[in-house]
């Protein structure tokens, strides 16, 4: 259940008014808008309530006039979220959290035709397992930009239409072998922006890889085309900027721009790329940053 956040009231209605004004135009009832706006504020929830590095923030926004409302737009840390319609009339803005952000407060603000919500959230720091890494220089130097620019361009993909339903299906029976978030030193220095982008299950070359909800095939890379790094790869995507990658395959059933279902085999594991045994690695994106797939598994998103 989402729990209402600490909330307070903007400091000054004048940015809502001013803002209203400017949607309504130079017209003659910018008045009467004006007074009628301020009893009418968004309703937001988020959930989790008490998120921790790594969460993915559900924004819920029910507009005061459902009827009227545009989609309103959720802004944290200087950065725009869009928000979705959810079946009910509300909106729905998904927040992505990595090991990489600050802990403490997160401030929220919600945009749109109705005056501006300001809400905060704090953001509880979690300790991560650390690996010990020693990389030879050829290593380190493994990746094609062919395969930098089309997975970049993978993760940057927003489609309005949401494909997941309900808790994601697990991608490979395999005992997880690295959890998200691990760090690492590398040659005995921390890398500070290094995280690791998803979970790691050992598991046999040839064992399926299903897709852990619907979406489309929206990236095929394979080693002889460059993916030296990431090996023989899958990118789904499953709407509203949650998108899947899975990588280090033996084999690829799909094409790009196919429809797949929760739980289709999709291929097989590998380790293809740079692996240093079978296992399947499952990332997670959520508007281009990588999230712990475990509360999409545990109990889903809306
Ligand atoms: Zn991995």
């Amino acid at each position: 259940m989402p729990i209402s956040p600490r909330s307070f009231p903007q400091p000054s209605q004048t940015s809502g008014l001013t803002r209203r004004a400017w949607l309504a135009g130079a017209g003659a009832t910018v008045v009467s808008l004006v007074w009628s706006d301020r009893a009418q504020a968004y309703t937001v929830q988020i959930s989790p309530d008490n998120p921790q590095q790594g969460d993915t923030l559900a924004v819920i926004i029910r507009p005061e006039q459902p009827q009227a409302s545009a989609a309103p737009v959720v802004t944290v840390n200087n950065r725009q979220y869009p928000a979705f319609p959810l079946p009910d009339g509300r909106f729905q803005a998904l927040i992505p959290t990595t090991p990489l952000d600050t802990p403490g407060r997160l401030v929220i603000q919600v945009n749109g035709s109705e005056p501006t919500r300001n809400l905060a959230v704090g953001l509880r720091q979690r300790r991560f397992p650390t690996q010990r890494i020693t990389l030879s220089p050829q290593q380190r130097d493994l990746g094609t930009q062919h395969e930098f620019d089309r997975v970049a361009a993978f993760k940057q993909r927003v489609t309005p239409e949401r494909l997941w339903r309900g808790s994601m299906v697990r991608p490979n029976g395999g005992q997880v072998r690295s959890p998200y978030g691990v760090r690492r030193y590398y040659n005995g220095v921390f890398a500070q922006d290094y995280y690791h982008r998803g979970v790691d299950y050992a598991a046999s070359t040839g064992s399926p890889v299903r897709s852990p909800a619907a979406g489309h095939i929206a990236l095929v890379g394979r080693v002889a085309e460059g993916f030296e790094l990431h090996g023989n790869t899958i990118g789904i995507d499953h709407g509203q900027g949650v998108l899947s990658i899975m990588i280090h395959l033996s084999r690829i059933d799909v094409q790009e721009g196919q429809r797949v279902e929760a739980g289709q085999v999709i291929g097989a594991v590998g380790s293809t790329g740079a692996s240093t045994g079978p296992h399947l690695h499952w990332g997670l994106y959520v508007h281009g940053l990588s999230v712990d797939p475990e509360p999409w598994r545990q109990r889903g998103f809306d």
